[in-house]
């Protein structure tokens, strides 16, 4: 699958909807202190289903939503969209949104769709909001600070075999 663009309103900083473009290849995203560089990545991965909100610099979900200014109130929803092309060019598109106080959910291709089927979705690729395909600050130390086993499954993603794990688990559940 290959990432096409990332569209966002009220997530975080990005108040106003916003649409990027993500090109083949090596994407670098750069900017000033503060504006809003790592809250792109969060999106990135929150559409393709983050349930942690310690790894989104978050104390609870709601805090992805904009949270107000000075200046700007609050919003009651925050919304992101990824773009895809899959294996034989055709379209995909996940999105996510929150209500305030409500909870989250899932479309694909504008159909409501469970959060365990959109992880399953990005789980074969080197794609999923743990990819080690996305590297956010600080992830490179945290690479080379990882135990043998933490490493192991790094390397697992990225040779794009630890989907079969998620698989296996939830065939188990099952
Ligand atoms: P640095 O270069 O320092 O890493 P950055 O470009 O990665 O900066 P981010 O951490 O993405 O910047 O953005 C930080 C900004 O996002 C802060 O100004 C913070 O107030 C704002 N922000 C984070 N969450 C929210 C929210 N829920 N509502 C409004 N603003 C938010
Ligand atoms: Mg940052």
């Amino acid at each position: 699958m290959e990432f096409r663009k990332l569209r966002l309103a009220g997530f975080k900083s990005f108040v106003e909807p916003a649409e990027l473009r993500i090109e083949p290849g090596l994407t670098g995203v750069v900017g000033p202190n503060g504006c809003g560089k790592s809250n792109l990545l969060e999106a990135l991965r929150w559409v393709m289903g983050e349930g942690s909100p310690k790894s989104m610099r978050s104390g609870g979900m709601d805090d992805v939503i904009f949270a107000g200014t000075g200046k700007r109130p609050a919003r009651g929803f925050a919304q992101v969209t990824l773009g895809m092309a899959g294996a034989a060019g055709e379209e995909i598109e996940v999105s996510r949104r929150i209500e305030r106080g409500s909870g989250s959910d899932y479309r694909v291709n504008g159909r409501d769709t469970r959060a365990q089927d959109v992880r399953l979705l990005f789980a074969d690729s080197a794609t999923g909001a743990h990819s080690p395909a996305i590297v956010g600050q600080g992830r490179i130390s945290a690479i080379i600070a990882a135990k043998p086993a933490e490493r192991r499954m790094l390397l697992e993603e990225a040779a794009g075999i630890a989907g079969l794990h998620v698989r296996r688990r939830e065939a188990e559940i099952r």
